[in-house]
């Protein structure tokens, strides 16, 4: 019997289950305009809402049909992605107007006091603000640091914000995908500041720069780390460099922090062309200095835009993630060949007890 994964095998079926995978999902019928059934609960059989009910609920500012829209992207079941697709090209037209700026940093640096701090001063200049994060980590330990809901207390009690935790499982090409999604759910509903936070371990920088127009990266003093606890190639993506709590007794370290990221990104090519990266002081804490960095950020679009590498930004982000979509799904579907799947780990085995060198093996399933 064939069919897709999703229909067989529970999302968490590992990619090799055969046969004898005892759990299996049964592929229930699914009626584009009857809408969305049991997104998250599997128990819970009712229907929800249609396509055009979500399209029309976000156009209407519906923060529960916004919630439930996202939910839908995040699914991994093929019969949600189809009209999740559909939902995406529907409001497609009313995207991409936000500022979308990624903010990292390693834990304890004071992104969440930060988010907060800028959030409610955006709010108060009459922006609306959604916070997303990605979190490799929970993919891992399956919690998410950046998904505690005591994070950004004021930010998330006010109606004006939204505030969405990493989707918390896939790969991280996977939770890429749903980030930048909901995110374009988010423009479609309004929000026109799209904060993207992610914490500064592994890949996640890169991943969160190849979706984002401006690039902030969080930084303290002390504790000698100012740069050996960041690596350089996150520096180097950086559009500016905030040297966080820079307040009390910290002051004085601050600012030599500040100078010396001065000095090291003097030797760096620009993150983005046209525009120098700077490091600054800021307090998250005492409100010093987010009114300044925020004006920078500002000049920053209207520069970028004047000249065009806003522009060309964004176009080559998509067709980035274009390719990395079309390289994803030509993997998978070559995985779900039932002759790969038969004979790949019958190789597996010749190749960890080295009856078969690596090329050959990997040759040999290809021609397959
Ligand atoms: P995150 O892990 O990067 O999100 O960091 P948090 O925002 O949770 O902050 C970590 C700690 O640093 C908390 O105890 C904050 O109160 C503190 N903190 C954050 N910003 C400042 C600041 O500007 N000055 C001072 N003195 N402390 C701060």
């Amino acid at each position: 019997m064939e069919g897709s994964r999703d229909e067989k095998y529970p999302e968490w079926a590992p990619p090799e289950a055969g046969a004898e995978y005892a759990s299996r999902v049964v592929a229930g019928t699914y009626n584009r305009d009857a809408g969305v059934r049991a997104l998250k609960s599997p128990l819970a059989q009712r229907k929800g809402p249609s396509v055009d009910s979500l399209v029309e609920g976000i156009a209407a500012g519906n923060r529960t049909l916004l919630a439930q829209a996202i939910t839908l992207v995040e699914s991994n079941a093929a019969k949600h992605s189809i009209i999740a697709q559909e939902l995406l090209q529907r409001i497609l037209p009313k995207t991409g107007k936000a500022l979308r700026i990624g903010v990292t940093g390693v834990p304890g640096a004071g992104k969440s006091t930060l988010i907060e701090a800028l959030g409610m001063k955006l709010l108060a200049d009459g922006y609306k603000v959604a916070v997303l994060a990605i979190d490799p980590s929970s993919q891992v330990t399956g919690g998410s640091i950046l998904g505690d809901k005591t994070r950004m207390e004021k930010l998330a009690r006010d109606p004006r914000a939204f505030i969405r935790p990493s989707p918390s499982s896939g790969t991280l090409g996977g939770v890429a995908r749903k980030t930048r999604e909901t995110m374009l759910l988010c423009e479609a509903f309004g929000y026109d500041v799209i904060l993207l936070e992610t914490v500064g371990v592994g890949q996640s920088e890169v991943t969160v720069r190849s979706m984002t127009d401006f690039f902030l990266l969080i930084t303290i003093a002390g504790a000698g780390d100012e740069l050996q606890g960041i690596k350089k190639g996150v520096i180097e993506l950086a559009d500016m460099i905030l040297v966080n709590k820079a307040d009390g007794d910290n002051l004085l370290r601050a600012r030599i922090a500040k100078a010396d990221y001065n000095r090291v990104l003097g030797f760096l090519n620009p993150a983005t062309e046209g525009w120098q990266t700077k490091a600054r002081l800021v307090s998250a804490m005492t409100g010093e200095g987010i009114s300044e960095f925020w004006e920078k950020i500002e000049n920053f679009r209207e520069v970028t835009e004047s000249n065009g590498v806003f522009e060309k930004r964004r176009q080559n982000q998509n067709l980035e993630w274009f390719y990395a979509m079309l390289e994803e799904g030509i993997q998978r579907k070559f995985y779900e060949q039932a002759s790969v799947r038969a004979m790949i780990s019958d190789v597996e085995a010749q190749v960890r007890s080295g009856a078969l060198p690596v090329t050959a093996a990997a040759q040999m399933v290809l021609e397959k």
